[in-house]
């Protein structure tokens, strides 16, 4: 086993570091009294990362994305964490590479723009009637000629107001459950398309959640993404690998960044005359959250690794989506602790990382979820989600 970082991958990071540090934190504090991004400044930070190859680094490079691999793309999404969600959101992108399902005419019409920045895509799935349970939805497509006529309602769907189009969910076959439902690329601007209420959040300030409803939207062919009624795979199968670096990876991040603050606060801060990293108890919380953030650093690392050796990473990928996310949990809760009355204090940044970072075990598949895939995919084949070599890709 090498365990080495190569020197690209390091210079690479540590620009990441000097962006994350040097051009996003300093507009957290705003965005989070504002509870918006400025638009100028959103356009600004985007042009930068643009112009430093920091956008749309999960791309392939032949469609003009960044073309790191899962191991260099964790690596990035650490530094990443290091600032909040939207300002990721706003700087980096979230391509999703669903998107390179795309064939033909849709590569110049959904794809590319969306590598470069020019357009942006949400992902809607989640519906009133069905979150964990995807292939419960019923927005239907029923066709039509050639095309579909698309109606019925999703939510939460994040980033929706500032998105041009959207991946949406839709059953095409009644009668076939998760192998009736299909995606398609349906643009903001299409008539009967409508932008409903921004749904407030717990934390993620800043950042949209959106309703989104369709009234005999009509959809052509070029609208239909990947092959019709493999949508729920396809939009499963592909997002696995964002879960790694959006969630796990991300995570591991916030969580060492954390930690970091913890350590200097318990070097710093004294009370009975003597610094509070004194306090063994004090010690057990920075000792725990350093464990914690190091075996789940491992295992996203290992997952990105079987992704690029060609192994299924299924199983890794849900292990790291709830192991990372409860550690982070765990992490921003000591760190509360650690900063006492300053830690709940808004001056400081962790009582907002406290709120943010609990959604992560939620969306994208919630805990329970994750668990019980991991269990099941166990059951079908033995212990072999936890070998170290993985499975050939299924
Ligand atoms: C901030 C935010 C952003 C989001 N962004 C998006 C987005 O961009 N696009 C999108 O499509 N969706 C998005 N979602 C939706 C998100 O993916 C869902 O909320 C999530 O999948 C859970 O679905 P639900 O909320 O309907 O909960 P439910 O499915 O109703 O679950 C409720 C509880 O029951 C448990 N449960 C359900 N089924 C089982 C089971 N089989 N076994 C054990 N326990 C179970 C769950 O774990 C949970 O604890 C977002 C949600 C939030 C909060």
């Amino acid at each position: 086993m090498d365990f080495s970082i190569s020197e690209e991958s390091r210079l690479l990071t540590a620009s990441l570091r000097r962006f994350v540090e040097q051009e996003l934190q300093p507009l957290e504090e705003e965005v989070e009294s504002r509870g918006e991004i400025a638009p100028e400044k959103a356009r600004e930070i985007f042009l930068k990362s643009r112009s430093l190859g920091f956008y749309a680094m999960n791309m392939p490079e032949a469609v003009g994305g960044g073309g790191l691999s899962a191991v260099e793309m964790c690596l990035a999404a650490h530094e990443m964490g290091r600032t909040s969600d939207i300002l990721v959101r706003r700087a980096f992108g979230t391509v999703y590479e669903l998107l390179l399902a795309c064939a033909g005419s849709q590569r110049d019409e959904w794809l590319l723009p969306a590598v470069q920045g020019d357009r942006t895509c949400a992902i809607a799935m989640t519906e009133p009637g069905a979150g964990s349970d995807a292939a419960g939805i019923s927005t239907s497509a029923k066709r039509n000629g050639r095309g579909w006529v698309l109606n019925g309602g999703k939510h939460f769907v994040s980033d929706g107001a500032f998105s041009d189009f959207f991946a949406v969910t839709a059953r095409t076959a009644p009668d076939k459950g998760a192998g009736g439902i299909s995606v398609f690329l349906v643009d903001k601007a299409m008539p009967g398309v409508t932008l409903g209420r921004n749904q407030p959040m717990m934390g993620l300030r800043g950042g949209s959640h959106v309703e989104l409803s369709f009234e005999d939207v009509r959809l052509g062919p070029e609208h239909l993404l990947g092959e019709e009624g493999r949508g729920l795979r396809l939009v499963l199968g592909t997002i696995g690998r964002v879960r790694l670096f959006d969630i796990g990876a991300r995570a591991v991040g916030t969580a060492t960044l954390l930690l970091e603050m913890m350590t200097r606060h318990a070097n710093d801060r004294k009370q009975f005359g003597v610094p509070i990293g004194t306090f063994q108890m004090v010690q057990a919380k920075l000792a725990d959250s350093a464990i914690e953030i190091a075996s789940a650093r491992l295992l996203g690392l290992d997952a990105a690794w079987d992704i690029d050796r060609g192994l299924d990473p299924r199983e890794k990928v849900s292990m790291v989506k709830v192991y990372a996310s409860e550690v982070l949990g765990r992490v921003a809760d000591r760190a509360v602790q650690v900063f006492g009355g300053l830690g709940y204090c808004k001056d400081l940044p962790i009582e907002r990382i406290y709120r943010d970072c609990r959604v992560m075990r939620i969306y994208d598949g919630t805990s329970e979820i994750h668990r019980s895939l991991i269990a099941k995919g166990m059951l079908r084949s033995g212990a072999a989600a936890v070998v170290p070599t993985g499975k050939p890709a299924r």
